[in-house]
């Protein structure tokens, strides 16, 4: 396959599927840009290379056709302002005749953001005239969003196919993203620690499902602990509980015996006598939790167990936290789960974070610098980790 690195983008139009899907406020600003900054190492390799650049994006999720809520338009100044002196254009549609007249008039250095692309229901539905029209905008496709791997659209899968070999490729992100999953899912050094939290068994089943057949250890923390605990027999008081999870509970269990996985509950548990920041708090082992009292966040046995699991791994995956890390006194099991994280990092683990949560507490935590790599792409890496193909992915590895 190209790669994005090696290609002289000298005189051609990168067509780029970015993830400009950032989060707005009342007055259109934009509240956190962390996804428009991930993609500028790819727009300025290919400036610099005396290329230009056509951005294509969706951004929320507009119900019916074009709302001002929901344009990119509302992106022009601040992408300005991170590009510095390459000039940005907006075309107020994706696709027609003012998006081919400015793509067509773009020149070396310049930047042309379109409109967003699911005004068209055709985006989402991945349809073949769609994406062949916009197709035409460009020289060379490449796909720097990885948040939308997973969704075979216009222009995340099915636009690769107007493109030649060596003509389609992945962006820096997206090459990133798979690298550092695959070299998890399909290159891990052992022992491979998987640790596995947040607040349902049913988000995560197929996860560990997947994991069953390549993590030595896995570590299940968080409110999902406690379906298991009650599944072999314990009592969790008022704790989280998906009662309808009970056997695939126990079938996980029985499926790692034979697989020879260990899987590590936590011992004990911080409990709490209400889902609250305030609430009376204390220490109890997690499989004899009293009525009226609810496991929160790992115990310090778990802590101490845990830990020295992360420690001896050569690959971690950590997906989800711990404990209700958002309010302080259940944020300690999460902590220290990312303390000894960066920890086996620095001992020359690789380590990945992935998945909404357990990214948001390594950054509460100020320890993203201080893992291998932290994924942006949420239910992306999620499926790449069940094991699913991902059509973003599969499009430009297929018949290149
Ligand atoms: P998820 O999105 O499935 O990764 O879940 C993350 C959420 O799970 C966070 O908001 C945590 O506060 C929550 N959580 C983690 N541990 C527990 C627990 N023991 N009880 C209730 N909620 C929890």
């Amino acid at each position: 396959m190209t790669t994005f690195s090696d290609y002289n983008f000298k005189d051609q139009k990168a067509l780029i599927r970015v993830d400009f899907n950032v989060p707005l406020d009342d007055q259109f600003n934009i509240t956190d840009d962390t996804r428009m900054r991930a993609t500028l190492p790819t727009i300025h390799k290919v400036l610099n290379d005396g290329g230009s650049v056509i951005l294509m994006s969706h951004l929320g999720r507009p119900k019916e056709g074009p709302a001002n809520k929901f344009s990119l338009q509302h992106l022009v100044p601040h992408l300005q302002e991170l590009l510095g002196k390459a000039p940005v254009y907006f075309a107020h549609d994706c696709i027609g005749t003012e998006a081919t007249e400015k793509a067509a008039a773009l020149k070396p250095g310049e930047v042309l953001l379109l409109e967003n692309l699911r005004f068209y229901k055709e985006e989402e539905k991945g349809d073949t005239a769609f994406a062949e029209k916009l197709s035409k905008l460009g020289d060379v496709y490449v796909n720097d969003a990885f948040g939308t791997a997973h969704r075979a659209h216009a222009s995340t899968a099915v636009i690769a196919a107007f493109f030649k070999p060596g003509k389609k490729m992945f962006g820096l992100v997206m090459d990133g993203e798979v690298k550092s999953a695959e070299k998890v899912l399909h290159q891990a050094e052992k022992p491979f620690c998987a640790i596995i939290g947040g607040a349902k068994v049913s988000d995560k089943i197929l996860i560990i499902e997947n994991l069953l057949n390549k993590a030595s250890d896995i570590i299940i923390g968080g409110g999902m602990a406690y379906t298991f605990i009650k599944a072999r027999g314990g009592h969790i008081g008022n704790s989280l509980c998906e009662t309808d999870r009970l056997d695939t509970a126990l079938e996980v269990l029985k499926q790692a015996t034979a697989k020879n996985v260990s899987i590590h509950l936590p011992e004990d548990s911080v409990i709490a006598d209400k889902f609250d920041a305030r609430a009376n708090t204390k220490i109890s082992p997690s499989d004899q939790i009293p009525e009226g009292w609810m496991g929160l966040d790992i115990g310090p046995r778990a802590i101490g167990i845990f830990s020295e699991i992360i420690q001896k791994s050569r690959t971690i995956l950590w997906n989800g936290p711990m404990g209700v890390f958002e309010m302080e006194k259940f944020q300690l099991g999460t902590k220290a789960i990312a303390e000894a994280t960066a920890r086996a990092t620095a001992a020359g683990a690789f380590s990945l974070v992935g998945g909404g949560d357990s990214v948001a507490a390594i950054n509460k935590f100020n320890l993203a610098n201080q893992v291998s790599y932290v994924s942006t792409g949420g239910g992306a890496m999620l499926e790449y980790f069940e094991g699913k193909v991902l059509p973003g992915i599969a499009a430009l590895k297929e018949n290149v």
